[in-house]
C-alpha cells in the first residue's frame, strides 16, 4: 500500500510568522493518515523543521544544487537542505525549468545529489498547453520522467508529481480521465524501468489548482497518491481540508 502524501509548495510565500500554519495543520498528521510534507522557502527550512518535530509534519525545500558545495553564489546543496531538518526536496518544478532554464539533465543531477544526501526526491513533470492541444502532452511527459532521472536510479526514496503547467495557478484542472491517462502512463513507465513491484511503491501526486473544493474528486482518480499544492497550501484553512480528502 503506498501511502497518501499531501504535498504543500510554499513557492516564494512566507515569513517566521507564517509558521504559525505548521501548528494548525499539526492535527490533521495523524499515524494512521496521509503523510504531510511543507516546502517552504529556504529561509524557513530550519525553523520550520524545528516547529514541526513531533507532529508527524515532515519538510521539504523546494530545489537544490547538483554540487555538495562550492563557488554557487545563491544557490543551497541537498547537504545543506538536509543539515537543515528536511526530508524531502521538489525538483524539475515546471517554474524551475521555466524561468531557471533547468533540463531534464539538470534536474537528473540533481535527483543524484538528493538522493546521496538521504532526501526523498519529488520530481515534477508536466505538459504545457501547447503540448496538450497539440496531442504530444504524453510524449513530453514521457521523456521529461526518463531523463530526469539519473542512470543508477533505484525507484527508491522517488515520489514524481504530474503537474500540467496549465493548471499550474490558474483554476484551471484537467479533467479526471486526462489525470488517471497521464498517472497509468507514468505507473507503466515506472514499473518497465524499475520493476513492476517497485514502480508499484513509487507515489504519484497530481498538482495544478488543486482546491478543497476538487480534491476528493481528484484523490478518486487511477493511480493518484496525493497532491503537490501551491496556493492552497499556504492557510491551513485551504490544506487541512485537502489534506482530510485524502
Ligand atoms: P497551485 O500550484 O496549486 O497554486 O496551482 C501547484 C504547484 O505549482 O505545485
Amino acid at each position: 500500500m503506498r501511502r497518501k502524501l499531501a504535498a504543500g509548495n510554499w513557492k516564494m510565500n512566507g515569513t517566521r510568522a507564517d509558521l504559525s500554519v505548521l501548528g494548525d495543520l499539526a492535527g490533521a498528521a495523524t499515524e494512521d493518515g496521509p503523510e504531510v510534507l511543507i516546502c517552504p522557502p529556504a529561509t524557513l527550512l530550519h525553523p520550520a523543521a524545528t516547529q514541526a518535530l513531533g507532529t508527524g509534519i515532515v519538510i521539504g525545500a523546494q530545489t537544490c544544487h547538483e554540487a555538495a558545495s562550492g563557488a554557487y553564489t545563491g544557490d543551497i546543496s541537498a547537504p545543506m537542505v538536509a543539515d537543515a531538518g528536511a526530508t524531502h526536496v521538489i525538483l524539475g518544478h515546471s517554474e524551475r525549468r521555466e524561468g531557471y532554464g533547468e533540463t531534464n539533465a539538470d534536474v537528473a543531477n540533481k535527483v543524484r545529489a538528493a538522493w546521496a544526501a538521504d532526501l526523498t526526491a519529488i520530481v515534477c513533470v508536466g505538459e504545457s498547453l501547447e503540448d496538450r492541444e497539440g496531442g504530444t502532452a504524453l510524449a513530453v511527459i514521457s521523456e521529461q520522467l526518463a531523463y530526469s532521472l539519473p542512470n543508477g536510479a533505484t525507484g527508491q526514496r522517488l515520489v514524481v508529481a504530474y503537474e500540467p503547467i496549465w493548471a499550474i495557478g490558474t483554476g484551471k484542472v484537467p479533467s479526471t480521465a486526462q489525470i488517471a491517462e497521464v498517472h497509468d502512463a507514468l505507473r507503466a513507465q515506472l514499473g518497465d524501468r524499475f520493476g513492476a513491484a517497485t514502480g508499484a511503491a513509487v507515489r504519484l501526486l497530481y498538482g495544478g489548482s488543486v482546491k478543497p473544493d476538487n480534491a476528493a474528486e481528484i484523490f478518486a482518480t487511477s493511480n493518484v497518491d496525493g497532491a503537490l499544492v501551491g496556493g492552497a497550501s499556504l492557510t491551513a484553512a485551504d490544506f487541512t481540508p485537502i489534506i482530510a480528502a485524502l
